[in-house]
C-alpha cells in the first residue's frame, strides 16, 4: 500500500475483503473473547479483545498507512490515546514540553493526573525557536505539539522544531487532529509519533469518540501497546469499524472543509463585527507561509474574535442554526462553540487561557452559501 496515493490507501489498507464470504466489507468481529485451538492456540494471534480484535487491527492498519508510519493503535477516545503514549514513553522525574496553545483537554491531563505521578509540564511558545532551545532541559523527553492549534489556529514548524528537539534528545509528539493526516503528514516532516482525536476528522460523522496514536518506527509501540492492554482503553468494535469507514471519504472531506472554511474566512475578514479572523489559509495569518509550506490544504476550523466583546461572542454562538452549538469539531455538520465556557473552560485562569471574545466554528461541507447566510443571520439576531 505504502506506494498508492493518500486517498487510494485510505480505502484500500487494511480493508481486505472477508476471506470466507468475500463481504468487501471486512466484517464487525463484535465479540471479546476468541476459542482456542489447545491452550495458547490462538488463531491469528487473537485471544481477548483488550489485547486485540479484528476489526481494531484493520483500523490500526489503515491509520498507520495514513500517516506513512510503522505501525498504530486505536483507543476509546483522544485523551486515552494520549495517555497511554505518556505513560509508555515517560517516568517519574521526566519533564515535558507542552505548545502554549493545545487543547485544554491535553493541558489538563498533564498537569492534573499525570503530575501527581511525577512527570512536569510546562508551556513554551514554539514559533520561537530561541524559546524552545532556552526551554529544553537535560529531563526533558518529550516535545508536545499542536499545529494548527486548538482553537486559535497558530502554526508552528513541524520540521523545524523537530530538529531542535531531535538534538537534545527529546521526541517529538505532533496532535494532528485538526490538520487530519489527508493536509499534513508530521511523521515525514520529523515528528516520532503523532496523536488524534479520531472523534474528530477521522471519524468525520459525530457518531463516535476514539483517538489513534501513530509512531514512525517501533521504539515506542511495545510499551505503548503494553499500557494498552494492562489499562484497557480500547476501542470497541463498532467505533472502530465506523472510524475506518470514516476514513475511507476523509480525502473528498477534508478538500470541502477547507474550501468552505477559506470562504467564510474571507468573509468575515470583510465584516466589521469581527476584529481577528483566525485562519492559516489567510495570507495575513502569521503562520500562513509555514501552513503553505507543511500543509496541503488548511482545514476546516476557524475562530473569530468578536469586535464587541465577550457577551457579542455569547450571543452569535447562540444564534446561528446551521451552525449548531456543541462541543467537538470535524464532522460533515456545522458547529459553533465559544471555547472559554465550553472546550477551554478547564485552562480559564491558567496560562493557556483563550480569548473571551472568541468563538471557534467547525465548517462542515455543507453548500457554503447556506453557511455564510446562517452566520450573517447570527450577526443580525444577536445584535438585535
Ligand atoms: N486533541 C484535540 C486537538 C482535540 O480537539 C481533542 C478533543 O476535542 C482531543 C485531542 C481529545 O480527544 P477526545 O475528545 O476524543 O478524547
Amino acid at each position: 500500500m505504502s506506494d498508492h496515493a493518500f486517498a487510494t490507501r485510505a480505502i484500500h489498507a487494511g480493508q481486505d475483503p472477508d476471506p470466507r464470504t468475500g463481504a468487501i466489507i471486512p466484517p464487525i468481529y463484535q465479540a471479546s473473547t476468541h476459542v482456542q485451538d489447545g491452550i495458547g492456540g490462538f488463531r491469528e494471534g487473537y485471544e481477548y479483545n483488550r489485547a486485540g480484535n479484528p476489526t481494531r487491527s484493520s483500523l490500526e492498519t489503515q491509520l498507520a498507512a495514513l500517516d506513512g508510519g510503522a505501525s498504530a493503535l486505536s483507543f476509546a477516545s483522544g485523551l486515552a490515546a494520549e495517555d497511554a503514549l505518556l505513560r509508555g514513553i515517560l517516568k517519574p522525574g521526566d519533564h515535558i514540553l507542552l505548545g502554549n496553545d493545545v487543547y485544554g483537554g491535553t493541558y489538563r491531563l498533564l498537569t492534573k493526573v499525570l503530575s501527581k505521578w511525577g512527570i512536569e509540564t510546562t508551556t513554551v511558545e514554539l514559533s520561537d525557536v530561541d524559546a524552545l532551545r532556552a526551554a529544553i532541559r537535560p529531563e526533558t523527553k518529550v516535545v508536545w505539539l499542536e499545529t494548527p492549534s486548538n482553537p486559535l489556529l497558530k502554526v508552528v514548524d513541524i520540521a523545524l522544531i523537530s530538529e531542535v528537539a531531535h538534538a537534545a534528545g527529546a521526541t517529538v509528539v505532533v496532535d494532528n487532529t485538526f490538520a487530519s493526516p489527508a493536509l499534513q503528514q508530521p511523521l515525514a516532516l520529523g515528528a516520532d509519533a503523532v496523536v488524534y482525536s479520531t472523534t474528530k476528522y477521522l471519524g468525520g460523522h459525530s457518531d463516535v469518540l476514539g483517538g489513534a496514536v501513530v509512531f514512525q518506527d517501533d521504539r515506542f509501540f511495545d510499551d505503548v501497546k503494553f499500557q494498552q492492554f494492562a489499562v484497557g482503553a480500547v476501542s470497541a468494535p463498532l467505533d472502530a469499524w465506523l472510524t475506518t469507514r470514516g476514513i475511507k471519504t476523509l480525502a473528498l472531506r477534508m478538500r470541502q472543509h477547507s474550501e468552505n472554511a477559506q470562504a467564510i474566512a474571507e468573509w468575515a475578514s470583510a465584516r466589521p463585527e469581527f476584529t481577528q479572523v483566525y485562519y492559516p489559509g489567510l495570507e495575513t495569518h502569521p503562520g500562513h507561509a509555514i501552513a503553505a509550506k507543511q500543509m496541503s490544504g488548511f482545514g476546516g476550523m476557524l475562530s473569530l474574535g468578536l469586535a464587541d466583546g465577550a457577551d457579542a461572542a455569547r450571543a452569535f454562538a447562540e444564534s446561528t442554526s446551521l451552525f449548531q452549538l456543541a462541543e467537538s469539531l470535524g464532522g460533515v455538520e456545522s458547529l459553533i462553540g465559544y471555547p472559554p465556557d465550553m472546550t477551554h473552560a478547564s485552562v480559564r485562569g491558567t496560562e493557556l487561557a483563550v480569548p473571551e471574545n472568541i468563538v471557534r466554528l467547525s465548517v462542515g461541507v455543507e453548500d457554503v452559501r447556506d453557511l455564510i447566510a446562517d452566520l450573517q443571520e447570527g450577526l443580525e439576531r444577536s445584535s438585535r
